[in-house]
This record gives structure tokens, sequence and C-alpha cells, in this order.
């Protein structure tokens, strides 16, 4: 299932996954390496150049990948991310021209849309609007989260006009107008080089456009079962972890207690994912079984493989540079990334709970 993740590739990320934790390091060179696998193409129909992976093959993907380099895993989502608002697009003339350099990876596109979804929606005023003008848009406002944008060409960016209707399009990041800001240091895949753009005006053609303007562009071709990317990538790293904790159980047999629970957990979760992934429907799915509860289980599971390692770990585990720290600090970033209110609810009744 994961032939399209080569050993020598896993190898690789896992290395860079470490140098990658150096102050001003970003995750360019490990998204260079797994473009040179084709994993940029993996998403990308093979008319457009790509090798047009199936959901099931792309889930598990980005568990393979995840559970070596976390950071540049992330990135790929955030391009993939991109990549699949384009691929179903009307817009054929903008597919082919971007669709066969973005699976060459002659091009690096991200997203910005998370204020249509998850960011700033109390503040009840839109983070981008946009006025109609001749055969384009002006755009101003800002995009509060953007991976990657300091090293795209173009982020697919979400706008509203004022009837309320929304749309994708993509923005060139050396357009007039818009701003790029310094990334800040996360509390964890700093090298995701993730940070917020300012749009002054900015001017695009209708030739941008990707999807809309319609009520709640975001909700548009996300029929079927719903994405499980989110929680692939959790159960990953969960893996990686664990796979820090077989290491320590190696000397300390009695460690297998904790381990052998968790990877059956991981086992089970991994192939509802799969099931999830290949279903064209909900009803081909046992009741309970679905996007959110996957992403509830992942958060959860991610967070205590994390955890257990760096108990395993000991003191040793603390102190920096240590594998274990790191996957402490990247586990805690499925609690706010793409986290939908019941899942972060259901994490916060997990954590009131005593013993
Ligand atoms: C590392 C990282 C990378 C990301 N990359 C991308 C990306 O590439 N593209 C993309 O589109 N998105 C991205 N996101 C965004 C992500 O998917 C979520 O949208 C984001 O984490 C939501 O957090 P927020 O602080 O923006 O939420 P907000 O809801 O805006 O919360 C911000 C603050 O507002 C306050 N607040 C929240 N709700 C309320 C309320 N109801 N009443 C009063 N105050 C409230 C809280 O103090 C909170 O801290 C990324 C996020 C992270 C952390």
């Amino acid at each position: 299932m994961t032939d399209h993740v080569p050993e020598r590739l896993r190898c690789d990320l896992r290395e860079l996954a470490e140098t990658q934790e150096r102050p001003g390091a970003d995750a360019a060179p490990a998204f260079r390496r797994m473009a040179e696998d084709g994993v940029t193409g993996w998403a990308i129909p093979p008319q457009f150049g790509g090798a047009g992976l199936s959901s099931a093959e792309i889930m598990a993907g980005y568990e393979a990948l995840a559970a070596e380099n976390l950071c540049a895993t992330f990135v790929l989502t955030q391009f993939n991310a991109a990549v699949g608002r384009l691929v179903p697009s009307e817009n054929e003339a903008l597919k082919a021209e971007l669709l066969p350099k973005l699976a060459a990876a002659e091009q690096f596109v991200t997203v910005g849309i998370s204020h249509l979804t998850t960011s700033r929606r109390h503040l009840g005023e839109p983070a981008v609007k946009a006025t109609a003008e001749g055969d384009g848009y002006r755009l101003s406002g800002t995009l509060p989260w953007c991976t990657g944008a300091g090293m795209a060409d173009r982020i697919l960016a979400g706008a509203e006009l004022p009837d309320g209707r929304q749309f994708l399009a993509f923005i060139k990041t050396d357009a007039p107008g818009v701003t790029v800001a310094d990334p800040p240091e996360l509390l964890a895949l700093t090298a995701s080089a993730t940070t917020s753009l300012t749009l002054d005006d900015v001017q695009i053609g209708s030739g941008a456009v990707v999807s809309g303007p319609v009520a709640e562009v975001m909700k548009q071709g996300s029929g079927g079962t719903g994405s499980v990317g989110t929680s692939a990538l959790a159960v990953g790293h969960a893996a990686g972890s664990l796979r820090g904790l077989a290491g320590e159980a190696e000397k300390r047999p009695e460690l297998r207690e904790t381990l052998d629970p968790l990877e059956r957990e991981r086992e089970k979760l991994s192939a509802d994912i799969q099931r999830i992934a290949a279903a064209t429907s909900t009803d081909e799915l046992p009741e309970g079984l679905n996007a959110q509860s996957v992403r509830t289980r992942a958060n959860s599971l991610c967070l205590r493989s994390a955890q257990a390692y760096l108990t395993a770990s000991k003191g040793a585990g603390f102190v920096a540079g240590h594998p274990a720290g790191r996957f402490v600090r990247e586990a805690m970033f499925f609690q706010v990334w793409s986290c939908p209110a019941p899942v972060a609810a259901a994490a916060l009744r997990e954590f009131a709970c005593g013993l």
C-alpha cells in the first residue's frame, strides 16, 4: 500500500527532521527531497503529469511520511489542499497552466482559507473582503494563517463579497499589494514557515478564480465521507513516537505493557482511516465511524503516544535535542490545526477526566 514511499526517502526525511529544528531552518530541503520521489504528483491526475493516486493510497502515504518528518508532511498537505481544490475546478485554462508545473514541483502553492472555516469566525466580519471590478476582483484584508507562504509562488486564498458569497482564487505572492509577514516562532513546526499575509487592494482577474462565488464555498465539492488527511498525519506521527518507545522497550521489556496496546490502537485507527478514504458514501461505513470521530481518536492517540515516549525516555528526553521532546511539542499541533469545534470539545472533556 505504501510502495510510493520508498525506504530511502523515509530515512532521508527522518534525518532532515532533526536539522529542521535548527534556528532559521525551513522544510524546503525536505519538501524538495519528497518531490524527487514524485510526491508532489500524488493527487494530480495522470493527464496533468501526476500519479493520480487514490485517496486511500494518499492517506497511507501521509502516515508513512508523518512518522518521519511531520513538518514537511504538513507542508505537503497544504500544497495538496490547493491542488485538491484546483483538480475539480471548472477553470480548465488554470488547470492546464498550473497542474503540470505543480506535479513536476516547478511551482509551489499553499492555502490561506482557514478564515472561512476555523479562524477568526467569532469576529463576525470577513477577514478578506472582495469587491467586483471589471473582469475580476479587488481583495483587501488578512490571511491569518498560511504555511510555506514565503516559498510559495501562489496562494489559494478565500475571500467574501459584500453579498456574502465566497470564492477561492490564486494570488501571486509577488503581486502588488501582497505582504508576507516574517514567520513567527511556533511551539513546533517553525520550519513550516507558517505566517500571515496582508492583502491591500490586490487585483485579480476572473482567470485566477478556482471556485465560486457561491454561498459557503468551502462546502463545495466536499461531499462523500469527509477528509481524514489531518488524522492520517496524527496517526503517522503516533507511529513515529511509538518507534521511539519501541527503542526504549528493547532495553526495558516492561515498557511493552504500554507499547503493545498503543500499537494496537494505532493499527485500528490506520485501518479505519483506510475504510473512510476508500468509501464513496457514509452508508458504506459502520455507525459512528466518520472523519470527526476518527480525528478525535487520532488526536488522543498522538498525544498519549508522544507522552509515553517522553516518559519512557525520562530526564534524557527532556533535554533539548532529544527526539522525544520534539515529538511531544509536535503532538500539540493537532489540538489547534484545522480542529473542528466538536473535536476540540472532546479533547477538553478528556483533559477534565481525573484518574
Ligand atoms: C502551525 C499552523 C499552521 C497553519 N497553516 C494553515 C494554512 O496553511 N492555511 C490555512 O488556511 N490555515 C492554517 N492554519 C489555521 C488552522 O487551520 C486554524 O484555523 C487555526 O489554528 C485556528 O486558530 P485561530 O487562533 O486562528 O482561531 P480563532 O478562533 O481566531 O482564535 C483566536 C483567539 O481568539 C479568541 N477566541 C476564539 N474564539 C472566541 C470566541 N468565540 N469568543 C471570544 N474570543 C474567542 C481566543 O483568545 C483565541 O486565542 C494553521 C494553524 C497553525 C497553528
